[in-house]
């Protein structure tokens, strides 16, 4: 079965990159039929930020892409916090020294800085571990005194030099490192009796039974130490395979986009609000700043990866049918803001006209309008291809909610005839005979009798729209009548001539 984690540290909010991270897991396990798991790596202490998790889990509550295992949740792989998994790490690090795969060392920071100042590029690894103070140089005794007397120590992975390590990558394929690049990275911290990211990240991965490792290009340098882990744990033959994805860039493109990146072109990096506990500051997200979250998600799955077709507007489903490893880039991903609102406005499209006026409610009720949603309903259907958020709507459909008390001087000196008031006198005679108020209807009979009176055509059409409008904006003329039915039509167009 097909197991794949989402897998943050709680450091803050969700960045949006780790978003595509997530979504592309979640396309790839849906279509796989299988598990969509979210495990907090939150080994670091000094890196936690209250509230973080509660914000990774409102985030994916909001965007609709439901965990199948998570701290919240549950499930027989828990608990999903890795800072409740302590005495989990402590076995598999108690079995790499028993099997003298790793070791123990007392290095302070400042003999480890003093090395680092002696030795430039100083890597603590086959060719200089020799030269500290650790369990490969102590005698055992003092090993143990050390500990007893209450010595804090790290453990080291123990990295033999000269071997190929090959990582395989279904995005990027076969990439292959020479195991004397890497250094002896410390796995377990005695001070806080917790495993660095890179032991705790493996030890879930194999425990969990999870298949793919799904995560960003930044990991990538550190894929070759979790193969050597996997090695040294006895894991190798059910390693999960790896997928590395794109970073996302700057719009420009160079480097890597960042929250300040936001900041200056003025669009969210994240996909919900976000205050800082410490400083306070608000970042904007993309839920407050109007974006459905289908929009989110389909603006966001072709950041690294393309269908290979034309087909661009995705519903989730649709994403999770067309998603392919193969398909994705391995180069970066550019970040294209205003794409994002192009793909907000083919959602709002697609989205019916009774949620949307849900949606639009809370801007009338602030404005005391209370009318019939269904009639919200119906003024949405025609104007929602003007908007690319719900809030832009009120400029263009408050006409439908509130007559005209003025009227654009400029409008009335170009448009409003001296013949205008006796026209819209008869046409308004006109709309009270007919019995179809439909706007079809109402074209074919009001166009009639323009032709038959040898009016103009023009002339007309722009007093008539002055009178419900009070300037020359809207959508179809008989569109604008037909919605808002005879009476109020007949009412408005006996206000203009007034
Ligand atoms: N905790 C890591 C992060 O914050 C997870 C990396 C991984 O998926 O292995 O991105």
């Amino acid at each position: 079965r097909t197991r794949v984690r989402f897998a943050p540290s709680p450091t803050g909010p969700l960045h949006i990159g780790g978003v595509r991270t997530a979504l592309y897991n979640y396309l790839f396990a849906k279509q796989q039929e299988g598990d969509f798991i979210l495990r907090i790596e939150d080994t670091d202490s000094n890196r936690f930020v209250p509230g973080a998790e509660a914000y990774i889990q409102e985030a994916f509550d909001w965007l609709g892409l439901p965990f199948d295992e998570s701290p919240a949740k549950g499930g027989k792989f828990g608990p999903y916090r890795q800072s409740e998994r302590k005495e989990i790490y402590k076995r598999y690090v108690t079995q790499l020294l028993d099997n003298k795969l790793a070791y123990i060392a007392f290095d302070t920071p400042e003999e480890l800085e003093a090395k680092r100042n002696e030795i430039p590029n100083f890597q603590y690894d086959a060719s200089t571990r020799l030269q500290m103070r650790n369990s490969l140089t102590l005698p055992a005794e003092e090993v143990a005194r050390l500990i007893d007397s209450g010595t804090q120590y790290v453990v080291r992975i123990k990295i033999e030099p000269q071997i190929d390590i090959t990582v395989n990558d279904l995005i990027r394929g076969e990439v292959v490192i020479n195991s004397s690049v890497l250094d002896d990275k410390v796995i377990y911290k005695s001070a806080d009796e917790l495993p660095t990211y890179h032991l705790a990240n493996v030890v879930d991965d194999h425990l969990m039974e999870i298949t793919h490792v799904i995560r960003g290009e930044e990991w990538l340098p550190s894929a070759p130490l979790h193969v050597w882990l996997y090695n040294s744990l006895g894991w190798a033959e059910t390693m999960p395979a790896f997928a590395h994805l794109p970073l996302l860039l700057k719009p420009e493109g160079n480097g890597k986009l960042s929250k300040r990146d936001g900041d200056r072109l003025g669009f969210p990096v994240f996909p919900l609000e976000w205050r800082d506990p410490k400083s306070g500051e608000l970042s904007s997200g993309y839920r407050e700043s109007g974006y459905l979250p289908e929009a989110v998600i389909n603006f966001l799955a072709f950041l690294g990866w393309n269908p290979g077709t034309e087909q661009e507007i995705f519903s989730l489903e649709e994403l999770v049918a067309a998603f392919s490893f193969e398909r994705c880039s391995k180069s970066g991903a550019k970040f294209d803001f205003e794409k994002a609102k192009w793909f907000n406005h083919k959602h709002i499209q697609a989205r019916p006209n009774e949620q949307l006026a849900e949606m639009f409610q809370p801007v009338l009720a602030e404005k005391n309008i209370s009318c019939d949603m269904s009639y919200v309903a119906n003024v949405i259907a025609v104007m929602k291809e003007r908007i690319n958020f719900v809030r832009e709507l009120w400029d263009q459909v408050s006409f439908f909610f509130i007559a005209p008390v003025s009227y654009d001087e400029k409008t009335v000196r170009k448009r409003w005839k001296k013949e205008s008031p006796a026209q819209l006198n008869e046409l308004i005679g006109l709309l009270e005979s007919i019995d179809d108020f439909s706007a079809g209807n109402q074209e074919k009979i009001v166009k009639q009798w323009i032709e038959e009176k040898g009016y103009h055509l023009g002339n007309i059409m722009n007093a008539f729209r002055l009178a419900l409008v009070g300037e020359s904006k809207g959508p179809q003329m008989f569109e604008i009548s037909s919605l808002l039915g005879r009476q109020e039509t007949i009412d408005r167009l006996r206000r203009a001539i007034e």
